[in-house]
């Protein structure tokens, strides 16, 4: 097979799993990702171990990045775009770097989406994001967290010490047609609270949530223990407000009484929602490729793959997902690619 070219298109943490074990089979592998470097948004993580690891997966980037970087058979082309490509097998496609006038043509015997998720943006939402300096996206916490080691203000550099994290920003929301839940932002509020309490016990970290999705074997416990630890209020927010000092007025329903309350924070941490990540105008979308009714990629069945048209399915692409869950389906479109290659040479 060492003369059988893989496009993977997304070098997130998917994309350099299925590259790999692609390239561990014997194949060539060009991995196309647009950012000036590979690991996705999980690269972008803190770690948020504690006392011990609580198994939030963001060290697994760092481990894919480095076994990709030293398997000779994968080719990575970063801050790169596919600029064409053929819709069916072999797909003839061309690769350029961005500010280089020349393109590199190549030709793949199959092709693997792992273009990821893109982050819902909430501009719109009356939470004054954008507006008010303090109010922040939990991709933007995870950066501050990784980078200065504390929940430091954008406004000032002061470590906040009174956060709320608003939970659902921009999923399950119907006006929006998001219906989906985005599976992972609750732990990943819930894992940065309890770093941040770790590292400084008087933190007070208060959630505004509809509902707390526990996904993950071992989340339950977990969830037990940051109940206590944390104020949990169910009920959407309706307004944020800035006060002096920039400090954040977050006014709400009692869920308790019904009657409006207001509260202030130094900081105020969305939990935006993933959402689907390709695009319909990148030049990958002419691909036959499926979609949910959400517009995420639909991966072939396994009993479908000669019929596949030699497209697959890794990661976040087909739907929000935890990073081991990424990596494990990333195994598993490395293995239809496989499957589809024998079927190929088998066929007359
Ligand atoms: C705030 C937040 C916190 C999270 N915390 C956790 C956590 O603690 N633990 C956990 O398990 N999961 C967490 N997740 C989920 C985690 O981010 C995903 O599981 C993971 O990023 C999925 O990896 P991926 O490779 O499928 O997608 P991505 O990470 O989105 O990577 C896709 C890559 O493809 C590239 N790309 C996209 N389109 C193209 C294109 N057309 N051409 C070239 N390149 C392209 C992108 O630039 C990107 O690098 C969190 C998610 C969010 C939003
Ligand atoms: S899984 Fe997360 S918490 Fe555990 S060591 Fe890795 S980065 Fe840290
Ligand atoms: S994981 Fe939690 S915050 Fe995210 S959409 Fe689901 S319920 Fe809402």
């Amino acid at each position: 097979m060492a003369d059988k070219r893989i496009l993977v298109i997304g070098g997130g943490i998917a994309g350099l799993t299925a590259a790999r074990c692609l390239a561990e089979s014997g194949l060539q592998v060009d991995v196309v990702e647009r950012r000036p470097t590979v690991g996705g948004h999980a690269a972008e993580y803190a770690c948020k171990a504690t006392d011990s690891c609580v198994k939030c997966g963001a060290c697994r980037v760092e481990e894919a990045v480095a076994a990709v970087q030293a398997q000779p058979a994968v080719t990575l082309w970063t801050g790169a775009r596919v600029e064409a490509i053929s819709t069916s097998p072999p797909f003839e496609a061309s690769i350029r770097r961005d500010g280089t006038p020349k393109a590199h043509t190549g030709r793949f015997e199959a092709v693997l989406m792992a273009t990821g998720f893109s982050p819902f943006d909430p501009s719109d939402k009356p939470y004054g994001y954008g507006v008010h300096a303090n109010v922040i996206t939990n991709l933007e916490l995870e950066r501050i967290l990784r980078r200065q080691g504390r929940p430091a203000r954008p406004s000032d550099g002061k470590t906040a010490a009174r956060i709320a994290f608003f939970q659902c920003v921009g999923s399950r929301d119907r006006r929006l047609g998001h219906l989906w839940c985005s599976q992972v932002c609750c732990g990943s509020a819930l894992r940065m609270g309890d770093w941040i309490r770790h590292q400084d016990p008087e933190a007070e970290v208060t959630v505004f949530y509809i509902d707390i999705q526990t996904f993950g074997k071992d989340f339950q416990c977990r969830w037990d223990r940051f109940r206590g630890d944390f104020r949990m209020i169910r009920t959407l927010p309706g307004d944020v407000l800035e006060e002096e000092g920039r400090n954040l007025r977050v006014i709400y329903a009692d869920p308790e009484t019904g009657a409006s309350a207001e509260e202030t924070f130094d900081m105020v941490v969305l939990s935006i929602g993933l959402l689907p990540g390709v695009g319909k105008d990148e030049p990958e979308a002419s691909l036959p490729l499926l979609r949910d009714a959400f517009g995420f990629l639909r991966p072939p069945d396994d009993a479908a793959v000669s019929s596949s048209g030699g497209v697959f399915v890794a990661g976040a692409a087909s739907g929000p997902m935890a990073i081991a869950d990424a990596v494990s389906s990333a195994g598993k479109a490395a293995w239809q690619v496989l499957q589809y290659l024998k079927q190929q040479e088998s066929e007359p």
